[in-house]
């Protein structure tokens, strides 16, 4: 099946997941490859099988080399032991639906379909460029779009888990989408993770050396008083492949002064620490 097919056949079964991101109602029917709601506002689903469901352009401040580091870093398996424990808090990981916040290229997704996630999946980021790398990817582990959760458009109570790996939060958003009973699961870096490319790269400048969560951290707990949280850390060894892709794939290397950059080029690192918390709270019923 052609993948426009496929992801028409998708949201034929699985409209009940979205609302319209213009007016908020529920997407009444699948037209050859159109979804519309009730008050006729059509979404076309692209050939790549996607949905654009923004109202503006999106940003594309993670460009394309950017993304390919990030899956290319993500195969080598950088972030497995994080996401194996992302996975032993999914309950029900053979029926589970699961929302994806800021998916990115789709790397993380993808790992844990390929560990046992069969349920309804979507993934979703603002960025239109890391939805095409996605369904390029990854094509049939998950219905992947480009959405904005400031103009969501994701059904009430219809997601059992959602996975916020590494990228920004909207919380009121989160509860309204979550099933009673349903997850969220976040991962945050703690001041460890990567401590080695930052103490590379910013020698001489604490400020963007130092990393703190603890913002992060106390806001999750405001929101989810019973929140649990759990530590992962680990150590990944890095070649010389493997490390230009970290380089590509970190927004760390944006502020570094062209000395750094050129001094971590010439000395690449053999070690990276992966260090991060993560937060897992479920939805009152
Ligand atoms: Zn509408």
């Amino acid at each position: 099946m052609k993948k426009i097919e496929a992801g028409s056949l998708y949201l034929k079964q699985h409209r009940d997941l979205f609302q319209c991101p213009i007016c908020k109602g529920d997407f009444e029917k699948v037209e050859g490859h159109s979804v519309v709601c009730a008050n006729g506002h059509h979404f076309d689903v692209s050939k790549k099988g996607t949905l654009h469901l923004l109202m503006k352009g999106g940003q594309n401040e993670y460009g394309k080399e950017m993304l390919s580091s990030r899956k290319n870093l993500a195969d080598t398996g950088f972030f497995f032991p994080l996401l194996d424990d992302v996975y032993a808090h999914i309950d029900k990981p053979e029926s589970a639906t699961v929302l994806d916040v800021g998916c990115g290229e789709g790397s993380h997704l993808h790992y844990l379909t390929e560990k046992g996630l069969k349920g309804a999946k979507i993934g979703f980021d603002i960025s239109k460029d890391a939805i095409q790398l996605a369904a390029s990817n990854f094509f049939p582990d998950a219905f992947w779009c480009v959405a904005d959760l400031a103009h969501s458009p994701f059904a009430e109570s219809a997601f059992d888990v959602i996975l916020n790996i590494f990228s920004p939060s909207q919380y009121q958003e989160f509860d309204r989408v979550l099933k009673p009973g349903g997850k969220v699961i976040k991962v945050v870096p703690n001041a460890q993770y990567l401590i080695e490319l930052r103490e590379q790269l910013y020698a001489l400048d604490a400020t963007k050396r130092e990393y703190d969560n603890q913002q992060v951290v106390n806001r999750f707990y405001d929101i989810y008083p019973d929140a649990v949280s759990e530590e992962v850390l680990y150590s990944v060894a890095l070649d010389a492949q493997s490390y230009s892709w970290l380089m590509e794939m970190t927004p760390l290397s944006w502020g570094a002064s062209e000395t750094a950059l050129a001094n971590a080029a010439a000395n690449p690192l053999k070690s990276v620490t992966v260090a991060v918390t993560l937060l897992v709270a479920t939805k009152a019923i």
